[in-house]
């Protein structure tokens, strides 16, 4: 007789990434089990934007793998029973200097040499983008394939087609403990109980280390907090997602002509619209461990450079703000990955700022690394291996 408490596939975490594998699994036939030491989507997958880009990512692997998961949420879209507020209007970049207009003129290049779909905008583009832009800015660039969501909704919404398909979905279950029996079986330890599994993922994004430790493997992802203030639905000012060019500067580490505290706080322009018209106003970037308090020199910062951008928001009403961990890793790239010391153990953690854009894909992949079936993309770039082999090379 079957033991009512062993399960096939156990995912430990019920944010975006646990949901798409959740959903991806079961849909192939997986019986796959998730815990999550909360509410779904109480982690970082609540406290972030719902940008699904490819404009931000290294043209290459990065931008083939983001153009991949994005043709999957289009699928998604239709596919799944919950709508989840999805959008394809594409995304721009704005440049205030000429140093940003010559990079963003190289960017496209790259972007259009490995067949992506990007522009270049001038001065009457952004006029005709909103009127509510500063009057001195050159011009930007803009990635037609790219699309937003409501990331909490999206997350529910996988979460429901996953049930649809069979899966066991428990909340406030905390995995305490995890370690593999002599007959080569996990045991989880949770709250709730003592669980057996064939197969465990890691999905915990920041806390995927603990998870890891459990198991004496080091995972190397530590939390990096970003902050959004909420402005009222108050004034039309776009429809689509607006970043500022230095934000690519901002998120792979480069030096950006601006303000020492912009600067210190890592603060660029994201100005992502709601369904509802409500705006999503950030964001920063801070390695300043777990906290996710709101701090409100940072809030100041990121209100600056959204009027300097935006000089006619000034006076809108802000309703909230929140901070979010993004779970970094030292490359930008997701560890999605077999652990090879411990067979039927997967990690799919550290998408950084790119968990909402990179769910869709990661859930495929981690279903068919557990179905031993190719790979919608090759997987090696995003192997635990990558950063273990890369420490026994800086020791040589
Ligand atoms: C300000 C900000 C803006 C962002 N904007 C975007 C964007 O526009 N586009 C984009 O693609 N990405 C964006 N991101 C990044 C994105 O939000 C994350 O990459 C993504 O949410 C990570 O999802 P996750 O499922 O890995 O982690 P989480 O959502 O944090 O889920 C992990 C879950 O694991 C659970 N857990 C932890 N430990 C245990 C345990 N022991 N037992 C059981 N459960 C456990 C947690 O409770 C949590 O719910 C942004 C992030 C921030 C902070």
């Amino acid at each position: 007789m079957k033991h009512i408490n062993h399960r096939d596939v156990v995912v430990i975490g019920g944010g975006i990434i646990g949901a798409a594998i959740a959903y991806y699994g079961s849909k192939s036939g997986l019986e796959i089990t998730v815990f999550e030491k909360n509410e779904l989507g109480s982690g970082t997958s609540s406290k972030c934007d719902g940008d699904i880009l490819a404009v931000d990512k290294d043209p290459g692997f990065n931008s083939q793998m983001a153009l991949k998961s994005q043709k999957l949420v289009h699928e998604l879209h239709t596919e799944l029973d919950t709508p989840f507020e999805y959008r394809n209007y594409g995304s721009i970049l704005v440049c205030e200097n000429d140093m940003e207009l010559e990079a963003a003129q190289k960017w496209v290049k790259q972007q259009q040499n490995a067949g992506l779909d990007f522009r270049m905008l001038d001065r009457e583009d952004l006029r005709n983008e909103s009127k509510y832009f500063a009057d001195d800015l050159l011009g930007g660039l803009e990635c037609q394939t790219d699309s937003m969501v409501n990331p909490y909704l999206f997350t529910y919404s996988l979460f429901e087609g996953a049930k649809r398909y069979g899966a066991h979905i428990h909340t406030h279950t905390e995995v305490v403990n995890l370690y593999k029996n002599q007959a080569k079986q996990f045991v989880i330890e949770t709250n709730q109980g003592t669980f057996t599994a064939n197969k465990v993922v890691n999905a915990c994004g920041v806390w995927a280390p603990f998870i890891g430790k459990m198991l004496d493997i080091d995972i190397p992802i530590k939390p990096r907090k970003g902050q959004i203030i909420v402005a009222s639905r108050q004034k039309p000012v776009g429809v689509r997602n607006v970043m500022e060019f230095g934000y690519l500067i901002s998120k792979f580490g480069g030096e950006r002509k601006v303000d020492p505290l912009i600067e210190k706080y890592g603060v660029a322009l994201v100005m992502e619209p709601t369904e509802s018209q409500n705006f999503l106003i950030g964001s920063s970037r801070q390695f300043n461990g777990y906290e996710t308090k709101v701090d409100n020199e940072v809030m100041k910062c990121i209100a600056h450079r959204a009027v300097r951008f935006y000089p006619k928001i000034a006076d809108m009403t802000v309703i909230r703000a929140y901070a979010g961990l993004r779970p970094w890793t030292a490359d930008h790239l997701p560890i999605i990955s077999q652990v090879e010391a411990i067979p039927g153990f997967y990690i799919a953690a550290g998408h950084e700022g790119d968990g909402i854009s990179l769910a869709a894909i990661t859930g495929k992949l981690i279903e068919e690394m557990i179905n031993e079936t190719n790979t919608s993309v090759p997987i090696e770039p995003l192997s635990l291996n990558r950063f273990h082999a890369s420490l026994e090379h800086s020791f040589d």
